[in-house]
C-alpha cells in the first residue's frame, strides 16, 4: 500500500526528472523543445492542464519538459516569459540585430531610424550592422564613417562583410548563448552572414526574405535555429513590416535617444515641431544631427497625417 510519504517522493522523483529546454519550432499540436544543455531535440505534447487554462508555448519559451523515453516528451511548465516579440511571434528575445548597407542596396539613413523607431518601442536591445563593406570605395567610406558617429554614440554599430570574413569574430561574439531576431531589408545579407558563422545552418541566401513573402499569405511558423557555438536566432526578420502608424505621435520623441540630451523646452508637451522655444531644434546641427531630427519630423508627420 502506497503511504503518503511515498507519494511524496514519488513526486518529487518526478521533479527531479524534470529538464529545461527551449521551444524552437511548431507543429499543429505539438512542439519541438531543445534540451538546454545538451542541445537535443524533442518533440514535446503538452499537459491537458495548459488547455484548461488555454496557455500555449510560442517559439523561444523556455519549458519544463520530461521525457517519455520514446525520443518524445511532454511540457510540464512554461516559464514566466521576459518578453514576446509580436510578428514573428517569439517569446525571450534578447536582441535585435539589424542588418544594413551603403552598396547594393544603398539603404539610406531613414530607413535606419524607421526600424530603430520600432525597436525602441519594443524595448529590446539592437545593434547595428553595416554590411558589405567590401564593396565601399574611399569616398563611400567617408560616407560610412558618419554613419557609425551618429549611431555609435546610443547603439552598438559592427561593419561587417560577409564576404571577405571582416567583424565576423565581433558577430560571434554578439549572438553567443543569446536568443536574437535579424531585422533588415531583403538583400542586406541577413543570410550570408548567419551562413558565414554558422556553417551548418545551411540557410539559402535570401532564405530569410523568402519565409517572410511565404508569410504573408500562409501562416509559417518561425523557427529558432541553434548556432554551433550556442545561443539561437530566429529564421524570420522581424519588424518587417516598417509600419509606424500605430505609434502615438507625443510618444514618438521617446524613441529617439538624442532628444534626452537637451535641456528642457518651455513648453513640457512639447513635441519638437513648431512649438517656441524648443530646445530639441536648437539642437540640431549641434547634440543632435539633423538627419535624424528630420526622420523625427518625417515620422511624426506621417502618423498624424495617417490618424
Ligand atoms: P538577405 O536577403 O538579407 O538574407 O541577403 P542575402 O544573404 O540573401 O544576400 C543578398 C546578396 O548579397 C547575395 O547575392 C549575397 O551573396 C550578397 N552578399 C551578402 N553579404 C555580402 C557581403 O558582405 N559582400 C558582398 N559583396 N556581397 C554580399
Ligand atoms: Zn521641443
Amino acid at each position: 500500500m502506497r503511504t503518503a510519504e511515498t507519494q511524496i517522493e514519488g513526486k518529487e522523483e518526478i521533479a527531479n526528472l524534470r529538464k529545461r529546454g527551449i521551444v524552437t519550432r511548431f507543429h499543429s499540436n505539438m512542439v519541438t523543445v531543445e534540451d538546454e544543455k545538451t542541445g537535443e531535440r524533442f518533440l514535446c505534447r503538452l499537459r491537458g492542464k495548459f488547455r484548461l487554462q488555454n496557455l500555449r508555448p510560442i517559439v523561444g519559451d523556455r519549458v519544463e519538459y520530461t521525457e517519455d523515453g520514446f525520443g518524445s516528451g511532454i511540457i510540464e511548465n512554461i516559464l514566466p516569459r521576459k518578453n514576446v516579440l509580436e510578428k514573428p511571434k517569439i517569446a525571450n528575445v534578447d536582441q535585435v540585430i539589424l542588418v544594413t548597407t551603403l552598396k547594393d542596396p544603398d539603404i539610406p539613413p531613414r530607413m535606419i531610424d524607421r526600424f530603430l523607431v520600432l525597436v525602441e518601442k519594443s524595448g529590446l536591445d539592437v545593434v547595428i550592422i553595416f554590411n558589405k563593406i567590401d564593396l565601399l570605395n574611399a569616398e563611400d567610406m567617408k560616407r560610412l564613417d558618419e554613419l557609425v558617429e551618429i549611431y555609435s554614440k546610443y547603439y552598438e554599430v559592427l561593419l561587417t562583410s560577409a564576404k571577405r570574413g571582416d567583424g565576423l569574430k565581433e558577430l560571434i561574439d554578439i549572438l553567443k548563448g543569446k536568443v536574437s531576431t535579424m531585422a533588415g531589408i531583403s538583400g542586406v545579407g541577413k543570410s550570408s552572414l548567419l551562413n558565414a558563422i554558422s556553417p551548418g545552418m545551411r540557410l539559402k541566401t535570401g532564405e530569410l526574405s523568402k519565409k517572410l513573402r511565404r508569410g504573408r499569405h500562409t501562416t509559417t511558423f518561425t523557427e529558432l535555429l541553434r548556432f554551433s557555438f550556442g545561443g539561437y536566432v530566429a529564421d524570420t526578420p522581424g519588424f518587417a513590416n516598417l509600419d509606424i502608424s500605430s505609434i502615438d505621435p507625443r510618444e514618438l520623441k521617446e524613441y529617439f535617444p538624442e532628444f534626452k540630451e537637451v535641456g528642457a523646452c518651455e513648453f513640457s508637451d512639447c513635441v519638437h515641431i513648431d512649438e517656441p522655444g524648443c530646445a530639441v531644434k536648437e539642437a540640431v546641427g549641434k547634440i543632435i544631427p539633423e538627419s535624424r531630427y528630420s526622420s523625427y519630423r518625417e515620422f511624426f508627420l506621417e502618423i498624424v497625417g495617417s490618424k
